[in-house]
């Protein structure tokens, strides 16, 4: 039986390029040579193209036009095209490749080229062909899973399914109290990476039995929605979260494996059984993560705050960048008293957001977001800013000034231009930098103790004053003080608190009082609200007071009527 040969149709060929393919691909290809364009699609039209060569060489026919028309048209556009031009015609060249011609050589046609350049372009051609047929393979296969509904490594319902079963499950059980638990275990990844697949897999796979089996059918339901992540949607009378954690510690500890596999739990009593269960899920999630990275406390209820958080934080973020341009934001001055000689001494600035609808924000909460998203250096520089306008405006009403605290949160030790902003504003508003006190924590330190230490020297070499803030609230207080000459100390809240009640925390305030005398440091106690906590501490030493019980931090006019009234 003779051979079937692939067809090539051959457009507007010549003579010469006609005699040529023929001498060339006679024997490999049936060939269908046609010299004007309605032939050529009939000829498309009834045979099984699989290869094109077309001649823009012939006045005959334009090539040009015909390649337009084919690249245009569904039926014919995928069949490789190779374009023949006269020699030295390279612009023709250029614009049958646009056309869509995937290659082209000139006449008269060498075989080796046009061999080359046609078995590329099929090769090519094919390979196109087998990604389009693997993409379309790959969404049957999709579509297959979305029809099976268990996870294959443990047996439990994956994602979709879960959701779907537990949702119906809700719903028809809308008068029982029920539960989502989300599990995770810690550092899975690690154990994943430190043992066998085959260990990490053993360790799923028990996990899910043990979840299949408190899961009563009838009543429960269990998935794993990815990697080590499982849900459990039971009723709440069925759930004794400890019981549950203490059991799958014993079983995780039954298989032998030396490193702690610990199981941690976010738990989302269900109050409103309309909530998708998908969402369910993510606030269970949200009540996990609350626990994350922390080994004593191993599950944790969903409640409503974390939501609220969250919706929070998100409007923050929203509406921060307007607020600025909107002059939301504003400074309080806290006033900071000297009781030796009842006088006022300086002010910390403190900022405030007037947020149109939420009023009053507190920097409790923004101040964390922006410190995450950087915003807080633009936040900063505005504070700093208005300080400096205070001080002006005081000055040129020719009234004593004293000097101002600010913040200097440690995202603005990132900024190259740190220093030369400050001194920026000095000039700008024609002041002294010993106007303008720097508020410091030892978290910059932390981040990058050497880059601090140097910028620090540059404040102060420039006049800047340096105060440690928040001192002794956390671990590294003294190394930074071994390493960089700071002006004032100011000791945290949580110590005045406690000096009324601990003996040790007055000893430790009392030895605090000395080192910064011994150091030649200012110090400074914030948050003293009481007669007594006032009392205990003056008789420590030379200290000043930044509290409520004598000053809340005031808006810039009453913070101007109470120096007035001072001076
Ligand atoms: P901080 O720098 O330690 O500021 C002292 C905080 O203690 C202020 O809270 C102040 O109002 C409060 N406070 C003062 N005296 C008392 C008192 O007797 N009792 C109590 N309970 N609190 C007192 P505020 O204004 O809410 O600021 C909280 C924190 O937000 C500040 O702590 C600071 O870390 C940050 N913050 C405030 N303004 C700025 C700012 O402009 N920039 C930066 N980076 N952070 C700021
Ligand atoms: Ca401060
Ligand atoms: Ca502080």
């Amino acid at each position: 039986m003779a051979k079937v040969l692939p067809v090539m149709l051959l457009a507007g060929a010549d003579d010469n390029v006609h005699s040529d393919v023929e001498r060339i691909f006679g024997g490999e290809y049936s060939i269908f040579s046609a010299n004007n364009e309605q032939d050529c699609f009939n000829l498309l039209e009834q045979n099984d193209v699989q290869t094109m060569i077309v001649a823009l060489n012939n006045p005959e026919m334009d090539g040009f036009h015909f390649l337009e028309i084919i690249a245009q048209d569904e039926r014919y556009k995928k069949i490789p095209v190779l374009a023949i031009i006269n020699q030295g015609d390279s612009e023709g060249g250029e614009r049958a490749m646009k056309l869509g011609a995937a290659e082209f050589v000139t006449s008269p046609v060498n075989e080796t080229t046009i061999r080359y350049r046609l078995g590329n372009i099929i090769a090519r051609a094919e390979n196109e062909k087998h990604i389009i047929e693997k993409a379309e393979k790959d969404k049957q296969i999709d579509a297959m899973n979305r029809y099976i509904e268990v996870d294959s490594l443990t047996g439990l319902y994956n994602r979709e399914t879960f959701y779907k079963r537990a949702a119906a499950l809700l719903k028809a059980n809308s008068e029982v109290p029920y539960y989502i638990v989300y599990l995770d275990i810690s550092a899975f990844k690690v154990i994943n990476d430190l043992f066998h697949t085959e260990t990490g897999n053993l360790i799923l796979k028990t996990a899910a039995n043990y979840f299949k089996n408190i899961c009563n059918p009838q009543v429960a339901v269990s998935g794993r929605i990815e990697a080590d992540h499982f849900v459990l949607c039971l009723p709440q009378d069925i759930l004794n979260i400890d019981r549950l954690i203490k059991e799958i510690d014993n079983i995780m500890r039954s298989l032998r494996i030396s490193q702690n596999i610990l199981f941690f739990a976010g738990v989302y009593p269900v109050i409103d059984v309309n909530l998708p269960v998908d969402q369910m899920c993510d606030r269970a999630r949200m009540a996990l993560n609350k626990i994350k990275g922390n080994y004593i406390t191993r599950y944790a209820y969903y409640d409503a705050s974390m939501r609220e958080r969250l919706l929070r934080d998100q409007m923050i973020v929203r509406d921060m960048e307007y607020a600025l341009k909107d002059n939301q934001f504003t400074i309080f001055l806290q006033p900071i008293y000297r009781p030796e000689t009842n006088s006022i001494v300086s002010a910390e600035a403190l900022v405030r957001w007037f947020h149109p609808e939420s009023g009053m924000i507190s920097p409790g909460f923004f101040i964390p977001v922006f410190e995450g998203n950087g915003f807080i250096v633009k936040l900063d520089r505005f504070v700093w800013e208005s300080v400096c306008k205070f001080l002006r405006a005081r000055l040129n009403a020719g009234k004593k000034i004293v000097p101002v605290s600010v913040n200097v949160s440690r995202l603005n030790f990132y900024s190259f231009d740190l220093l030369i902003f400050l001194l920026n504003l000095i000039k700008k508003y024609d002041l002294e930098p010993w106007m303008l006190k720097l508020e410091v924590t030892e978290s910059a330190y932390i981040d990058n103790p050497k880059q601090l230490i140097s910028i620090i020297n540059q404040f102060k070499e420039s006049g800047f004053p340096v105060l440690m803030d928040d001192f002794g609230a956390g671990y590294s207080s003294f190394n930074m003080l071994k390493d960089i000459q700071i002006d004032v100390l100011k000791v945290d809240m949580a110590f005045v608190r406690e000096i009324e009640h601990s003996e040790r925390a007055r000893t430790i305030l009392q030895m605090i009082v000395a080192l910064a005398q011994e150091l030649k440091m200012g110090i400074v106690t914030e948050g003293v609200e009481t007669k007594t906590q006032l009392d205990y501490i003056t008789n420590m030493g030379f200290v000043d007071i930044q509290g409520y019980y004598f000053s809340k931090p005031l808006p810039v006019k009453e913070f101007n009527e109470l120096m007035d009234k001072y001076e």
